[in-house]
């Protein structure tokens, strides 16, 4: 009767959306492995693009088509400039892959450390003309590899910087909820499509690939950050929309032994 029809109906539903389930797992593995093979292919190719500019130069002058004047060096200084950059990415990349497992923990006080990275940043904040609001909750302590959270840090608040909007705002709290310590570092940038924020954190994505590239993006600094949290057995969330983003650091709160 009606009764065996719905358990039999409840078993359809349930398989269905097993089903559905495995292909969307599925899916987004693919995709993940696609843009694994992409996002390191770009960045052959953008260490390859100024290698060829610069082999291009010095073969025109070498047949004696240009000259080196002060405006082809610049471009050459330039390109190569360019080519370090991304270098000491790739090695910052590498060294935090080290540290993840060699930590030095220490008790740090948060805010004084919030305060010295923004400062370093100041230049910068100027140029692009952004506000930096601080607030932040007195007196929190957490126990932490400084390297490690200094390098957390500058990638993300370097990343508030270079993805916001002239005139923005930079906010970064620190504060404590359940048992949790966190830092919130937003902005007031373009923020990051629904698309693409799932996979911010693999290394060498970029989303929206003109904007970062002409930023000078490399796809590394999430990554890298990431792995520091996770080493620190805290955790790293996100939430943005188009008038900006927010990227919530969330440690275990640490308790006196
Ligand atoms: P990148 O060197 O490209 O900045 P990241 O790993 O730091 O590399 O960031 C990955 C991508 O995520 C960036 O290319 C950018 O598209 C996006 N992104 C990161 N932070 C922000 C932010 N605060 N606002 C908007 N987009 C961001």
């Amino acid at each position: 009767g009606d009764f065996e029809q719905n358990i039999s109906n409840n078993g359809d539903d349930e398989l269905a959306e097993l089903i559905t389930a495995f292909n969307q797992m599925t899916e987004k593995l693919a995709k993940l492995e696609k843009i694994r093979k992409e996002s390191a292919s770009d960045l052959a190719h953008e260490l390859r693009t100024p290698l060829t500019t610069i082999k291009g130069y010095i073969e025109a002058f070498e047949d004696g088509k240009i000259s080196l004047d002060q405006e082809n060096i610049d471009e050459l200084k330039e390109e190569i400039a360019r080519m370090v950059a991304l270098i000491e990415k790739l090695k910052e990349f590498a060294e935090a892959q080290n540290k993840v497992f060699n930590l030095k923990t220490e008790k740090i006080q948060i805010n004084e450390l919030i305060k010295n990275v923004s400062k370093k940043r100041q230049r910068q904040i100027k140029s692009k003309n952004l506000k930096l609001n601080l607030e932040l909750e007195n007196g929190i302590i957490i126990e932490a590899d400084r390297d490690s959270l200094i390098q957390i840090l500058n990638n993300l608040i370097e990343n508030a910087v270079k993805y916001n909007r002239e005139n923005g705002e930079i906010n970064i709290k620190s504060y404590q909820e359940n048992n949790k310590i966190i830092i919130q570092i937003s902005d007031t940038g373009y923020g990051i499509s629904e698309e693409d924020l799932p996979y911010i954190f693999e290394r060498f994505y970029r989303a929206d690939k003109s904007r970062s590239a002409k930023n000078g993006g490399t796809g590394i600094g999430l990554a890298v950050t990431k792995e520091l949290i996770k080493a620190h057995g805290a955790e790293i969330e996100v939430e943005s929309n188009k008038s900006g983003s927010s990227f919530k650091i969330i440690f275990p709160s640490f308790k006196e032994k």
